[in-house]
């Protein structure tokens, strides 16, 4: 949710979406993760994932989200090899605040041709504004380490 959504009073979409109160049509939902098709898909595949539960932002994700993470990968990785996609060849990520548009948590799930060049530039690792999801894992997994030698 932006600051406006809450100074007007509007809901989450994502929320709304994942609690199936739009006529969005979900690929996938369970407890915790949801799924569906992007609205202006980037490429051929462009799925979203978003935990049931509002979560704002990778940078607000913690430690606490690495079960929920890996959720969200196994599942993006299962849904494109449904479609026919090679996981290895497809992009799952998130774009960083302040390069993202909607304030809930979601996984890009992107496979097959990009629609455009800005399209493969606005979904590649290294960039200031795309934060890949195994990278986010791997930095989670370092503070996770530091957590635990601290305590001991
Ligand atoms: P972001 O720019 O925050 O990384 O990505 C937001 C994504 O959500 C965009 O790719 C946009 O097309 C998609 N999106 C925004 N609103 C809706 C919606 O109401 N329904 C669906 N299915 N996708 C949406
Ligand atoms: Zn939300």
């Amino acid at each position: 949710m932006t600051i406006i959504d809450r100074i007007l009073c509007r809901p989450c979409i994502f929320c709304a979406i994942a609690d199936g109160s739009t006529p969005t049509t979900l690929i996938y939902k369970d407890d915790e993760i949801a799924a569906f098709n992007d609205i202006n898909p980037a490429a051929e595949t462009h799925i979203l994932i978003v935990p049931v539960d509002h979560v704002k932002t990778v940078k607000t994700v913690t430690t606490d989200h690495i079960t929920l993470l890996e959720k969200m990968r196994l599942k993006g990785i299962d849904l494109l090899k449904e479609r026919g996609h090679d996981p290895e060849e497809s992009r799952l990520g998130f774009h960083v605040p302040p390069f993202n548009t909607v304030d809930h948590l979601h996984l890009h799930v992107v496979g097959g041709t990009m629609k455009s060049n800005y399209r493969k530039l606005k979904y590649e690792t290294g960039r200031m504004w795309y934060m890949d999801l195994k990278q986010l894992q791997a930095n989670l997994d370092k503070k996770r380490r530091l957590h635990e030698g601290a305590r001991l």
